[in-house]
């Protein structure tokens, strides 16, 4: 027998209606929010996430599912499965011209993402991100706007006690002065840290932060090394930012905590930095991360633009969230006249009301069997209600029944 791959799942069935529930919430949210939907293709030239997740991320070094295509023009791309919706839609962006309408452009997407990672809970290979991404802001209303995005989506789904946690990476500037001291003190330590760090070390320091070995952690708890790691390395303007976002946050009454060691997994993030956790995950704990990219834009080709976006794992949501019983369809109709009951069936659903019948022709009792099970009203269409023109109506839940005289009547249950 086929089975699915490793770290991938069929998502069916009981699941269905609690996924489609995930969605619908998240299109209202972010569409209420000024959000534009965007789909960009699922598949992209690998250079696109080497240059835009960064060569320093695990990402990129260890998880990307690429392939070589060469197929009927022979000249050979190297394509990848995108691991992260980011770095699509800033090339979508850049490609499309966008940055000459008048800021800001706001999208969000929902979709799946590849990643080769070891699946266990939370974790598969083929997993969900809903997200937005809002660019040409560099003011901090515009991390404030995706927090607070953020935030709705997950009150929309009944999850309001999650933590958001905050972090400042300041601007290039700030950010090299405290990579350079995070080397410093680092430097004795070298030869104890993990492979994975020592490339950090050479490529991008401060994503040394975010390694989750358990040795390099202990040496990041010395006191000398968190002293320099907790120190802040924020210039005026950095600060005034973190402050100004702090400040409406507060003002909105969004409960936030301030943690330095969040640095996220990705290279291109500056200034504002998020995560939004829950306890009950385990130690797969974030349902969201976010942050501010303004250099992500012109790294790519395009024209320096700022940016702010976050991602929020739809899997992870989905354990979370109380789950939705599918709803019953509207009605069943009950018949041994196969061609009116389609008849009938097909007004039904042109008027958009959910509508069944017996596929199998079977005996009237095992229809209205299957109805009570599956539908909230049967229609009964026997001999005498086509042959004088109306209908009996069963309420499946009380099994209270009327006669309906139009059709017209029909469509008000
Ligand atoms: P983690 O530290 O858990 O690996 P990450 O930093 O790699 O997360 P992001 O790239 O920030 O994750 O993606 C945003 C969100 O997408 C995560 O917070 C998580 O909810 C979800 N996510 C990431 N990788 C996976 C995966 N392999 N399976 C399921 N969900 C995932
Ligand atoms: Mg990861």
């Amino acid at each position: 027998m086929i089975k699915a791959q490793r770290g991938t799942k069929d998502i069916f069935g009981e699941e269905i209606a609690t996924w489609q529930w995930i969605f619908e919430n998240a299109k209202t949210v972010f569409q209420n929010a000024g959000f534009e939907e965007i789909k960009t293709p699922i598949f992209e030239a690998t250079e696109l996430f080497n240059r835009g997740v960064g060569d320093s991320t695990d990402i990129v070094n260890k998880e990307m599912y690429t392939f070589s295509v060469g197929g009927i023009e022979k000249n050979e791309t190297s394509i990848t499965l995108r691991p992260e919706n980011t770095a699509g839609v800033v090339r979508s962006y850049i490609e499309h011209n966008m940055s000459r309408q008048s800021p800001p452009q706001k999208f969000w997407y929902f979709g799946p993402m590849f990643r080769y990672e070891r699946p266990q809970a939370g974790r598969q290979r083929q997993f969900h991100q809903a997200g937005v991404e809002l660019f040409g802001i560099k003011d901090a209303t515009a991390d404030t706007e995706v927090i607070i995005t953020a935030v709705n989506f997950l009150k929309s789904l009944g999850l309001a006690d999650l933590t958001v946690e905050l972090n400042t990476l300041g601007c290039p500037k700030c950010k090299n002065d405290y990579k350079n001291s995070i080397k410093e003190i680092l430097a004795p330590h070298l030869e104890n840290l993990c492979d994975d760090c020592k490339m950090r070390y050479e490529k991008n320091p401060l994503r040394i932060l975010d390694c989750k070995n358990e040795n390099c952690k202990k040496i990041f708890e010395k006191d000398e090394i968190k002293e320099v790691i907790l120190k802040d390395y924020i210039c005026d303007e950095c600060r005034e930012h973190f402050d100004e976002l702090k400040k409406y946050l507060d003002e909105l009454n969004i409960k936030y905590t301030i943690n330095k060691m969040l640095v996220r997994g990705l290279d291109y993030y500056n200034r504002t930095v998020f995560e939004i956790k829950s306890e009950a995950l385990g130690s797969q704990s974030a349902v969201c991360g976010g942050g501010r990219y303004d250099g992500l834009v012109e790294m790519l080709g395009g024209t320096s633009t700022p940016a702010v976006g976050f991602a929020m794992g739809v899997e992870r949501l989905y354990t979370l969230v109380d789950k939705i019983t599918p709803s019953k369809t509207d009605f069943f109709v009950v018949s041994n006249n196969t061609k009116e009951a389609m008849k009938l069936v097909q007004k039904l659903r042109e008027n958009n009301k959910s509508t069944e019948f017996d596929l199998q022709k079977r005996k009237f009792a095992k229809q209205l069997e299957k109805a009570s099970k599956i539908a909230k009203y049967a229609i009964i269409l026997g001999e005498d209600e086509i042959e004088k023109n109306f209908y009996s109506l069963k309420n499946l839940s009380t099994g209270e029944q009327k006669k309906i005289d139009s059709f017209d009547e029909l469509l008000d249950y």
